[in-house]
């Protein structure tokens, strides 16, 4: 089976520290906890940067150079700039993109809106054509995210058009209270729909966390762990570090005998250039 690519998704946009006190909101906590992590054994790191005032989401151009730098000098890791801004809060589709001008070698791409807590995370074509068309342009490679099948409908037809190219890669977000379910049956319906020359890893929200990860090792598949998607360790228990979340991937998939991709691996993998 193909060596396993562990992406850590560090803060979100969303999660405050009054639920998650452990949470990091600074540049230094977001970097510390990304090479945390790139030590425990992930290849790629998704990143969002906070508002320090607010502690959201925000797509702020400064925030983001102060976590891209030093992980460009310090480590390997294959970076997954965010383009989602605070989903839910639709900031100006600029704003979004400007994660893209640091020339990241993977940023996300919704695939399309979804209703999420109170509000709507609006994802119109407009948006979609604009990121794609300017992912092309910086290099970089989307990584698709999918909350329900119609999304994968979605980023087929862009591909027909000429917007993606392929090999695609796509994130399968499983277990938001408004998509689709984190259950096996779920994960194995939406992987019929994607091309057989895709990659692909699975999140699963909160309580779908472990179950889609182990879904993930066992169908070939790569996994997203970390605090955006999950606080809780075990039921019952925050977690403390991102790293943890890795740690307990990297122990599980030694013990099924697959083996895990360092950045350089992962990048042969997701079909990214050498920079
Ligand atoms: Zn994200």
């Amino acid at each position: 089976m193909e060596k396993l690519i562990i992406t850590a998704a560090i803060t979100g946009s969303r999660i405050t520290r009054d639920i998650a006190p452990y949470i990091p909101y600074t540049p230094e906590e977001i970097t510390r906890s990304c090479i945390e992590c790139w030590n425990a054994g992930a290849a790629i790191v998704h990143i969002h940067v906070r508002d320090p005032k607010t502690g959201l989401g925000t797509q702020n151009y400064d925030l983001f150079q102060q976590v891209v730098t030093p992980l460009r000098e310090k480590t390997d890791l294959i970076l997954c700039l965010t383009t989602s801004g605070i989903a839910g809060l639709n900031l100006p589709i600029e704003d979004r993109l400007i994660s893209l001008e640091l020339e990241p070698e993977l940023a996300s791409l919704d695939a399309g809106s979804i209703n999420l807590g109170g509000g709507v995370f609006i994802n119109p074509p407009e948006f979609l054509d604009a990121a794609a068309k300017r992912m092309k342009e910086k290099g970089v490679k989307p990584e698709i995210e999918i909350f329900d099948s119609g999304m994968i409908i979605t980023a087929l037809r862009m591909r027909d058009e000429g917007k993606l190219d392929e090999p695609l890669h796509f994130q399968f977000v499983l277990g938001t209270p408004w998509g689709a379910p984190a259950t096996p049956k779920s994960l194995l319906f939406l992987h019929e729909h994607i091309p057989q020359n895709a990659t692909w890893s699975v999140i699963g929200i909160g309580r779908g966390h472990l179950p889609m990860s182990m879904m993930g090792l066992i169908m070939g598949g790569h996994i997203r762990v970390g605090m955006e998607d999950n606080i809780y360790y075990r039921r019952g228990e925050l977690a403390k570090t991102n790293a943890q979340f890795v740690e307990r991937i990297v122990r599980i998939a030694r013990e099924y005998d697959r083996d895990i991709a360092s950045p350089k691996e992962a990048r042969a993998i997701l079909g990214l250039k050498e920079r």
